[in-house]
């Protein structure tokens, strides 16, 4: 973990984005930071260097960057958790609410040898119905959920908790 990156500071606030009420939080500026993204992915990765990580899980999208940057720092594989319709094999399938209606996400059938060790990564856990969507995806597969890493939390959502009830320990940077 780094001591001396601001991670809250890399981050910035858009009001009213996607819509008027919500104050979304925006990773692009730290992405582009050479230093807060090497920080950032060097923390999220420390906690599991000796967990036998085989699989990083990014969800769509902002999962795939960090996963990606990831797997390369853990020498792990990469698996992306999609948005329906984008993966072009057989895939299992699961619904999630979102804030106003469902939608689906999917994962390739074949994504990971039953027994793997998978570490999820997502930027931002809210109400954990994103992340639980891919939790519920990956042990259909199999997997065994190492934990669930994410730069930003915003507990007062329950995300956190939903996850800990799943039994998937839950590690941010910034709350
Ligand atoms: P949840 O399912 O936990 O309610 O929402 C988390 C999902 O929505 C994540 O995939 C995350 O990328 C996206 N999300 C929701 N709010 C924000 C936000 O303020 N900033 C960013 N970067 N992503 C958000």
């Amino acid at each position: 973990m780094s001591e001396t990156t601001d991670f809250a500071a890399a981050i910035r606030t858009i009001p009213d984005y996607p819509k008027p009420g919500i104050m979304f939080r925006d990773i692009t500026t730290l992405l582009a930071s050479p230093e807060a993204f090497r920080a950032a992915v060097d923390a999220m990765v420390a906690p599991y260097t000796d967990d036998g990580v085989a699989l990083v899980a990014g969800i769509e999208a902002r999962g795939f960057i960090l996963g990606g940057a990831m797997s390369h720092q853990l020498s792990a594989g990469f698996v992306p958790i999609r948005k329906k319709g984008k993966l072009p094999l057989e895939t299992i399938r699961v619904a999630y609410s979102l804030e106003y209606g469902v939608d689906e996400m999917e994962v390739h059938r074949d994504a990971v040898v039953p027994g793997s060790r998978v570490l999820l990564t997502d930027d931002l856990i809210a109400t954990g119905g994103t992340a639980e969507a891919a939790v519920k995806l990956l042990r259909e597969l199999g997997a065994e959920i190492v934990g669930a890493c994410f730069v930003i939390d915003l507990p007062e959502l329950g995300g956190r908790r939903r996850l800990e009830e799943m039994g998937v320990s839950v590690k941010t940077l910034v709350t």
